[in-house]
């Protein structure tokens, strides 16, 4: 009987039954008057009721049950009223109740079969699945009759569904959680399955090539396919139980090779044969790559500090030493026991153990690091420096449990260090303290003298003539005089001494009053005062020295260095090897030599300076036999001014020679100009210092602006002072004066008698003038008939083949003198101030003959 009758059966049945409604029970179902053949049917269908997993009901359009197989009340736990009329729906789960309402009224008008599976409360309020079927019993008209229905019990399967549903839900996620790669390999069809992972992770599109054992092996490096293939064979061919792992490199989607681990399980049929396996790829590429840097790293940090030898220490939170790396016993040479406790400090050099332990404790203080260096005494008892640095473990609280740190041999670099801070501060060459030294030196001692009240003193010092010495003698012996010097003072052990650079010495003194520390610096002047020996040379070595006392002579420490430094000039400028105290009015002359400076400078650029002329006159004749070139400079406001305004200039080394160029210049072109217009001038004497003699190049450059000018080298005259033969580089000196007689130029040797010119500079040099210095003219008078300087002056120019020329002759009575004393030239007011240029042509053309014959007259 197909199903659709069987229900026309049952519907037609519950149409009778519904008649006599209430239903009276299952007893009375089976008492319910049919015909035989619907009898047998009957029969049939009821067997089917009571023995068949349906419950078979009968419900009016409304959806109101008319009638339930009595084996369905009797599985559902309820009696037959319970159910007939009752509002079943209440029956069904809350969740379900939708689904089935728009599951009959679709039943309904598509007039189609109702088929859902929902949960039906039994008795005992348990819910159980239940598989309902309807259709519907219609009129010719299309109107329902009946609805006819089953519901089967489906809850074992809908929960063993349920239950798979959730486990591959499980699964998957799981295999999504892990990215591994699930494969299920069945050996019946062949078809290798793989998990989404192989596209995700490993970037292949699946098809149906990929899903073949073959596919899976051809992507195995060529170098790890053989062992692998080998491998997972055995395991199929003899079904073991065992797991599969398999390690191989497997080329990705993208061509790239991923290093897998892959893992799988054979399932085997009652027969031992292996009819599928299952398993699941691991790519452990990114692993690896990280297990191999981290190796890296590892066997870095290891190398490191076996190469660098750093002892890693663990030290409690008070500071002992509770575990030394071994890299101590290799460094020290000694056990490791004597590091651990507080021993390490007993192999602490003497004076670095304070320090050493206070860093420790201001670190376990504070929680600040360590990082202290000082030195460790070795197993054979010499010293290395080394540092140690640490650093604090805390816990969760905050407090220090641990000390972790190193300790490293720093003796090279350390030493370098102390080498560079001691050349910072000291002269490599002497082994003194330097400039930057003395003065911090200083500064402190000022400050303590400040507090104490006693005086400090500083001694400034140079070496008289050094630059002599180390043009004769070679700059080795130089180095020697500077060595001895600085021995001298160490050993005088009279203050604190310093090289302060070139021959340049001092030192700061202390005493308890001012006599003492004169005394002292007197004492250093005269032990430097000596002989010193190099190889087989005695070079005399002496100084001139500056003193300057604090607060006396200075309220700072720069101001005393300088006043020191004046003193040390006066020393210097007073004729040498002595030592002079500083005096205020030393400032005042440096102030005056510093503004002649700035005088001399700006004249120069302003180009103010001219030559004036002042004539020289033939003690004997009248006659102008020449002049005398004078520097002049034209003030803007204040007219002519004389060189007493810039003297100091003529003897700086760049602009002394600056000005005589530009003199030269000026007269060499006025010189040219007369001699172009026929002014018979005679000669013209030049005035040059000390520094234009020293300069080489000085006599070629006259000579050659002379040559150029057309001015014949003979009607040049070069006045010199006595010091230019006491100073530097005499040589040069020496060189010029040859090489400027050669061309025929006279030397006159000036202001003679007032300085320190012996008679073996006049035999030596080729002198052919000598002036007598206006200081000795001055003074004879018309009635001082004996003139002994003038005589012995003129005398030993005579006996020298010189000529002798009389400065500053301002009266006849001295004119007439020194002509009768036999000087051959006068030169002074008496006959004519400097004049300018301009007045040269009428001063030659005048003759002092008659004021000359006059005075003579007057007087014999
Ligand atoms: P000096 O070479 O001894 O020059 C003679 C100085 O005596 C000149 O002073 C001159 O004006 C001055 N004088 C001449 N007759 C008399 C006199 O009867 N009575 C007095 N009281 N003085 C007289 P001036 O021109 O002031 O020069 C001073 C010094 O300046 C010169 O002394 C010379 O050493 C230096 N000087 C001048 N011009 C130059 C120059 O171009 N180069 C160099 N290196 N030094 C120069
Ligand atoms: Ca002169
Ligand atoms: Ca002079």
């Amino acid at each position: 009987m197909s199903e659709e009758s069987r229900l026309h059966r049952a519907a037609a049945h519950i149409e009778t039954t519904a008649r006599k409604e209430p239903s009276p029970g299952r007893d009375d179902w089976a008492a319910a008057p049919v015909s035989n053949a619907f009898g047998q049917s009957s029969e049939r269908y009821a067997y089917l009721v009571e023995f068949g997993p349906f419950i078979p009901w009968i419900a009016l359009p409304n959806g109101t049950i008319v009638d339930v197989g009595p084996r369905g009340l009797q599985k559902l736990g309820f009696a037959t009223h319970e159910v007939l009329r009752a509002q079943w729906r209440s029956t069904i789960h809350k969740a379900d109740r939708k689904v089935l309402q728009q599951a009959w009224r679709n039943a309904n008008e598509g007039e189609c079969a109702l088929e859902i599976e929902c949960r039906i409360r039994l008795a005992d309020g348990q819910y159980r699945w239940f598989h309902v079927r309807a259709t519907a019993l219609r009129d010719p008209y299309g109107q329902i009759l009946r609805w006819c229905g089953t519901a089967e019990d489906c809850d074992e399967r809908r929960c063993a569904t349920d239950k798979l549903r959730a486990s591959e839900e499980r699964y998957r996620l799981a295999t999504k959680a892990t990215n591994d790669v699930v494969w299920d390999w069945d050996f019946n069809t062949g078809q290798l399955t793989w998990g989404e992972a192989m596209c995700s992770q490993l970037g292949h599109v699946l098809s149906p090539e990929t899903n073949h054992g073959d596919w899976w092996k051809a992507q195995i490096h060529t170098d790890d396919r053989a062992r692998v293939s080998a491998s997972i064979e055995e395991v199929i061919s003899t079904g073991s139980s065992e797991r599969w792992r398999e390690c191989y490199r497997f080329r990705r989607g993208d061509g790239r090779y991923a290093d897998i681990v892959d893992c799988g399980f054979v399932v085997t049929d009652e027969n031992g044969k292996a009819t599928r396996m299952v398993g699941a790829m691991m790519d452990m590429t990114e692993r690896n790559r990280a297990a191999a840097a981290l190796h890296l790293s590892e066997e870095r940090y290891r190398y490191t500090i076996e190469l660098c030898e750093q002892i890693a220490w663990t030290a409690s939170h008070d500071g002992t030493l509770i575990e030394v790396g071994s890299a101590w016993s290799r460094l020290t040479g000694r056990p490791l026991e004597e590091a651990l406790g507080t021993r390490l400090l007993r192999s602490v050099h003497f004076d670095d153990v304070t320090r050493l332990r206070s860093h420790w404790k201001q670190s376990i203080a504070t929680g600040q690091p360590l990082n202290c260096i000082y030195r460790l005494m070795l197993q054979d008892g010499s010293f290395r420096w080394m540092r140690s640095r640490g650093a604090p473990l805390r816990n969760d609280t905050g407090v220090i449990s641990r000390w972790y740190g190193t300790t490293e041999d720093v003796h090279e670099q350390r030493l370098a260090e102390l080498d560079v801070a001691w050349r910072a501060s000291h002269d490599v060459l002497t082994g003194l303290a330097n400039r930057a030294t003395f003065q911090k030196c200083l500064e402190g001692a000022l400050q303590r003298a400040t507090l104490r009240g006693g005086p400090s003193a500083v001694i400034i010092f140079d070496i008289d003539r050094f630059k002599l010495i180390n043009d004769r003698y070679g700059h080795a012996a130089g180095d020697t005089v500077l060595r001895w010097i600085a021995e001298r003072l160490t050993a005088l052990e009279c203050g604190t001494p310093a090289r302060l650079g070139g021959d340049e010495f001092a030192v700061l003194l202390q005493a308890s009053n001012q006599v003492g520390v004169e005394q002292q610096a007197h004492d250093i002047v005269s032990a430097l005062h000596g002989v010193v020996e190099v190889d087989d040379i005695r070079i005399e070595c002496q100084v001139s020295a500056g003193l300057a006392i604090y607060p006396l002579h200075g309220p700072t420490a720069e101001e005393l260095l300088r006043s020191a430094d004046l003193a040390l000039y006066d020393a210097k400028a007073s004729g040498r090897n002595c030592l002079r105290p500083f005096r205020p009015e030393l400032r005042a002359e440096l102030q005056r030599h510093v503004s002649m400076l700035a005088v001399g400078r700006e004249a120069l650029s302003a180009e103010w300076i001219r030559p004036f002329y002042q004539p020289k006159v033939d003690l004997l004749t009248g006659k102008v036999v020449g002049f005398e070139a004078l520097l002049r400079w034209d003030h803007p406001t204040q007219g002519v001014q004389t060189p007493d305004t810039l003297a100091a200039a003529f003897d700086d080394r760049d602009l002394g020679c600056q000005i005589s160029a530009f003199m030269q210049r000026q007269v060499i072109g006025d010189m040219r100009h007369w001699l172009q217009s026929g002014v018979a001038f005679g000669h013209v004497a030049l005035n040059a210092s000390g520094v234009d003699l020293r300069r080489p190049g000085y006599a070629d450059e006259l000579l050659g602006r002379l040559a150029a000018a057309g001015v014949p080298a003979a009607m040049v005259e070069i006045e010199i002072v006595e010091s230019v033969f006491l100073g530097r580089d005499l040589d040069i000196v020496e060189e010029a004066f040859a090489i400027l007689s050669r061309a025929g130029i006279s030397l006159s040797l000036d202001d003679f008698g007032t300085g320190y010119a012996s008679l073996s500079h006049l035999q030596r040099f080729p002198v052919s003038v000598l002036k007598i210095d206006r200081s000795f003219v001055t003074p004879l008078l018309a009635d001082c008939r004996d003139a002994p300087i003038v005589n012995a002056v003129i005398g030993l120019a005579t006996g020298f083949r010189m000529k002798t020329v009389a400065e500053g002759i301002e009266t006849a009575e001295q004119a007439l003198l020194l002509r009768r004393a036999g000087c051959d030239i006068g030169q002074g007011f008496f006959f004519s101030p400097a004049r300018p240029a301009a007045d040269i042509p009428e001063l030659t053309r005048r003759r002092f003959s008659q004021c000359l014959s006059g005075v003579a007259a007057l007087n014999c």
